[in-house]
Formats: C-alpha cells, structure tokens, sequence
C-alpha cells in the first residue's frame, strides 16, 4: 500500500474530483454564469477603487462595511448578522464541518446540487438523498419520513433547485422547517434568488433553525467568489469559528463593497436574463421530443431522447451545455442550459434545432 494510500482518508480517496469542462472558444452555457461584463464606465471607476486597496495588509477580519452593505443591499432582516464564505461552496463545508459528530447526518432532496452531499461526505457526515418526484417537485410525505428516520443535523434546499431549475412551495419549506425544529438546521440555498418569485430571507426572525444562504456568483460575480448566508446569532456565533480567518481577500472585499453600491446594473441583467428564460422556454416548448421543464432560475433543463448525442452535436456548433443525464436517474438524458444573452440564447437555440434533426 503506498503512502498515499495509507495516510488519507478513504472518503476522499472515494471521491471523484469536480469536474470542470474545458470551455475555450466555446458558447459558455454549462456554469449558470451571468453572460454581461462590467459596463466600461463602471470598470473603470472599479480599476481606480482598487488601485488604493493595501495588498500588504491582511484583511480587516469583521468584514464589518462589507457586511454592512450585503445586509443592506440583499434584504437582511434587522438585527441579523451575515456570514461570508469564499463562495457559498465555502459556506456549505463550513456548516457540514461544525456538524460533523460521530453518526451526524445531512439530507437534501435529489438530484441537487453536488457539494451537499460531496462536502457531507468530506467532513464524515452521511449523506441522505431523498428522490424529488419526476416533475423535480419535493415529495413531502417521503421528505418528512426520511427526516423522522434519520434526524438530520443538517437539510439542504436548493431553492430554486440546481439542476432541475423547479421552485419549491414556501408552504412545502415551512412543514420541513417545523418537522426540524427539534431536530437540526434547515438551510435554504436561495443561490439563484436573483431569478426566483421569493424568498425564506424576510422569515429569518420566525425560525430559530432556518439558515438562509446566498452567493454573488449567479448575479454576475462569480469570480470574486463570495458568499453570506443569515441565521440567528447563536447559530453564526458557532459556525464562525470554522471559517477560516481571513477568507475573503481584500480585492474580493473592496470589489464587492463598490458593486453594492451599484446595484442597479445588476438588477436590470437579471431582469434581462429572467425575459429571455421565458423566451428560450417558449421557443423550446415549440419543439417535437423535447421536455422542458419549468425553471425559476437562470437555466433551463430539458429532456431529450439522447443528451449524450445532442451534447456531442452541440459541441461541434462549439456551444458548450451541461449532460446531467448520468447524475441521476430522474435526469436520465437531461441536459442543463444556462440562460445568456439574446445573441448567444439564439445560437443555442438554432444549433440545438440542427442537432434534434
Ligand atoms: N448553491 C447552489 C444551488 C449552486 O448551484 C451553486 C453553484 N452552482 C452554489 C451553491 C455555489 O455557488 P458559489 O460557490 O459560486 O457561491
């Protein structure tokens, strides 16, 4: 047995590394990313912002004017605080890390998103899945039996839902939160919030186990990497001694405070982005043999008789999607499209229709 296999764990050497697809000279719509840069004038005035950030200084550990402004810009309900992660993946390992006891358990219902169950397993939690019924909605009678059988420390809702794009019921996440009460934490992954009809943020103060969490990435910022999620004081008060210190680096947090304040733009690209998702499910739903299913996010999933085939005919246009057609057995040949701008949905739409014939 070689070292390497001796020394580390055998739940990660069991794991599968995250799989990024190479994306050059490609159409990106794999990622759920924001196809708009920066307006020029607002790059610019970011260039000069950052040319005073003192990179010789650590970052001021609080984060305190950062905070301040997320609280403000995103809704945070008074007298709660936020915590930041160096993207909400960060967030997600923090929360399985400071439940990791001995026999502790996260559940979540599935398909979702992968770093539930990948971060779980990392911190030597398991990982319940509970199938979502075939139309991507919560199968609640199942839901609330798998939570009474293995009393999760931790329940992951992706709402909306990576990679089914489906919007669960605010009345389907309040039984789930009170059926946890006693039990462990329910944390709403409202990531794709900017495209969503609503939000668990405004009912912070009515849950002592709801944690409520967020990412700038789907709004345009993915590559600051930077997440908050809201919960009661204890709550934060416990999970803040596993962030590491210093997580999110001055250029990250100087970057971040500026954009707040320009909220505006932002706002009107996930407006923009909201339009055209109806649009491309519209223009899809014309089509013979294919399925779309409904999306309150920035992606559209479809089904198709081959993704593999679809997939492969999509790259040659050079329009990179994602085939979740083997993550799960409900996405048996589903492919996830990110929603972008009018020029490049086009593009995707006329080789999709190609690749179909
Ligand atoms: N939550 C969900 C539901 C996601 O789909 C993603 C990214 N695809 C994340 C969290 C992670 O976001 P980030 O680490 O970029 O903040």
């Amino acid at each position: 047995m070689s070292l390497v296999q001796k020394l580390i764990r055998p739940e990660v050497l069991a794991q599968v590394k995250y799989y990024v697809a190479d994306s050059r000279d490609m159409v990106k719509l794999d990622a759920m990313e924001n196809p708009y840069v920066l307006p020029e004038a607002l790059r610019t005035a970011l260039g000069a912002h950052l040319s005073e950030v003192a990179l010789n200084r650590y970052p001021v550990p609080n984060y305190l004017d950062l905070k301040q402004k997320i609280r403000r810009e995103f809704g945070v309900p008074h007298g709660f605080d936020v915590l930041l992660g160096n993207g909400s993946d960060e967030l997600i390992s923090m929360l399985t890390v400071a439940c990791a006891k001995p026999g502790a358990t996260v559940l979540a219902p599935v398909p979702t998103f992968v770093m539930y169950a990948v971060s779980a397993q990392l911190a030597g939690l398991d990982f319940i899945g509970v199938p979502l019924r075939s139309d991507f909605n919560l199968n609640m009678p199942v839901m609330l039996e798998a939570i009474r059988q293995h009393r999760p420390a931790l329940v992951f809702l992706a709402n909306p839902n990576n990679p089914t794009g489906s919007w669960y019921q605010e009345s389907d996440l309040l039984q789930i939160i009170a059926a946890m009460s006693e039990i462990g934490f329910v944390v709403v992954d409202e990531a794709y919030q900017p495209f969503a009809p609503g939000s668990m943020m405004a009912s912070l103060p009515d849950h002592a186990n709801l944690i409520v969490m967020r990412t700038v990435s789907k709004l345009g910022w993915a590559g600051l990497r930077l997440g908050y999620m809201s919960a009661s004081d204890a709550i934060l008060a416990e999970i803040e001694k596993v962030r590491p210190p210093y997580n999110i680096n001055v250029l990250t947090a100087a970057t971040a405070e500026f954009l707040l304040d320009h909220m505006q733009v932002f706002e009107e690209q996930a407006r923009q982005i909201r339009a055209q998702r109806d649009l491309v499910c519209a223009q899809l739903e014309q089509l013979p043999s294919v399925q779309v299913f409904p999306s309150q996010a920035n992606f559209v999933l479809i089904r198709v008789t081959n993704s593999e085939q679809i997939f492969n005919k999509l790259l040659e246009h050079k329009i990179l999607v994602k085939n979740v057609g083997k993550m799960h057995s409900l996405l048996s040949d589903c492919l996830r499209v990110t929603v972008s701008t009018p020029e490049e949905n086009q593009l995707f739409l006329s080789a999709f229709k190609d690749a179909l014939t």
